[in-house]
C-alpha cells in the first residue's frame, strides 16, 4: 500500500430523483472522460469507462432509497482511484484500488434563500500552473489548498479566488469555475469565464452553463482571460452584473465581495437579481428532475422504467 498516498484522483457528481421518482446521474459520461484522463496522466492502470459507469448505476440503484426527495437535495457520488503497488518509491503503478463512495447532500442552499460568498484574492499563493495538472482532479491538487482556505477564514473571507500570472488572472474560486456576466469593455453585453488552457479544471457545471448560455443566443458568451485589472475597472464603471463560481455542489454560487489587495471590492451579484444566476439554477433543476434536454448524455439509473422525454 506504499504508493497509495501517493498517487491518488477523485470525480464527483450527483444523482437526483425527479418528481416521477427517477434517479438519473447528470451528465456522468463527462465525468468517466476526466476521471480516465486523470489515470492516464498519472500512470494509474486505466479502466473501461462504459463498464465503470454501469457499476456506478447498479450500485446507485442499489441505494435509490437513499437518493433524497426534496428540492435541491440529491445522492453525492465519489469514485477515486488510487495507486497501491507495494513499493516505496515513485512509480507508475501496476495495481490500483477503484471505490465509489455514495453520500445522500441536502440543498446547498437551505430554504433556497442563496448566500453570496466572499473571497481572498491573494495572488502569493497558486493552485495550479502551465504545464502542471490543474486541469485534472488528482488528490494532489487539494491537500495544499486547506491551508489557503484556512488564510481566507481568518482574513474573514469564505473563499478563495484563486490568481494566476504576474496580471493577477482569475482562475477558480475554491474549487469552483469562476464566470463574470457583465458589460465588456468593448460594450457588449457578456458572459465570459477562463478558457480551458491547462490551468483550469473542465467543470461539467460550467460546460453546462456554456451550453444553455449558447442555445439562449441573447448574450456573448466567452472564454476569454480575465485579469484583476479588467474586473476592478468594470466594477469603478458599474459594468459588473454579476460574478459566479460553478460546481456539482452548488451547482452556482453568487459571489459579493473579494479582498484583493488590502480592499474589500464589492460586488453587486446580489443587487443584480441575480437575474442569470436564478434563470442557471431553474434551468439546471429542471434538467436534473425532468430531463428534457442532453436525454443522450443523461443516465437513467433504472433503464426499465425509461421514457424518453422530447423537448
Ligand atoms: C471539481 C472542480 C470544479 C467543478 O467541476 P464540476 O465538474 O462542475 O463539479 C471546478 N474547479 C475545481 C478546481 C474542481 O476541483
Amino acid at each position: 500500500m506504499a504508493t497509495a498516498a501517493l498517487v491518488q484522483l477523485f470525480e464527483g457528481m450527483k444523482a437526483f430523483k425527479g418528481g416521477d421518482r427517477q434517479v438519473r446521474l447528470f451528465r456522468p459520461w463527462l465525468n468517466m472522460d476526466r476521471m480516465l484522463r486523470s489515470a492516464l496522466r498519472l500512470c494509474l492502470p486505466s479502466f473501461d469507462k462504459v463498464e465503470l459507469l454501469e457499476c456506478i448505476r447498479r450500485l446507485v440503484d442499489v441505494d435509490k432509497d437513499w437518493v433524497p426527495e426534496s428540492p435541491g437535495a440529491s445522492l453525492y457520488v465519489r469514485p477515486v482511484l488510487m495507486g497501491n503497488e507495494s513499493s516505496l518509491g515513485v512509480s507508475s503503478s501496476t495495481r490500483a484500488l477503484l471505490f465509489v463512495i455514495l453520500c445522500p447532500v441536502g440543498s446547498y442552499f437551505p430554504g433556497d434563500a442563496m448566500s453570496p460568498v466572499s473571497l481572498l484574492a491573494d495572488p502569493a499563493f497558486i493552485r495550479a500552473w502551465i504545464g502542471g495538472v490543474g486541469n485534472y482532479k488528482l488528490g494532489g491538487n487539494y491537500a495544499p489548498t486547506v491551508f489557503v482556505q484556512q488564510e481566507a477564514k481568518r482574513k474573514g473571507c469564505e473563499q478563495v479566488l484563486w490568481l494566476y500570472g504576474p496580471d493577477h488572472q482569475l482562475t477558480e474560486v475554491g474549487t469552483m469555475n469562476i464566470f463574470i456576466y457583465w458589460t465588456h469593455e468593448d460594450g457588449v453585453l457578456e458572459l465570459v469565464t477562463p478558457p480551458l488552457d491547462g490551468i483550469i479544471l473542465p467543470g461539467v457545471v460550467r460546460q453546462s452553463l456554456l451550453d444553455l448560455a449558447r442555445t439562449w443566443g441573447e448574450f456573448r458568451v466567452a472564454e476569454r482571460k480575465i485579469t484583476m485589472k479588467e474586473v476592478t475597472r468594470a466594477l469603478e464603471e458599474g459594468r459588473v452584473r454579476e460574478v459566479f463560481g460553478s460546481g456539482t455542489a452548488c451547482q452556482v454560487c453568487p459571489v459579493h465581495r473579494i479582498l484583493y489587495q488590502g480592499k474589500n471590492l464589492h460586488i453587486p451579484t446580489m443587487e443584480n437579481g441575480p437575474e442569470l444566476i436564478l434563470r442557471f439554477q431553474k434551468e439546471l433543476k429542471a434538467i436534473q428532475v425532468r430531463c428534457t434536454r442532453w436525454e443522450v448524455s443523461w443516465l437513467h439509473v433504472s433503464p426499465e422504467k425509461f421514457t424518453s422525454h422530447v423537448d
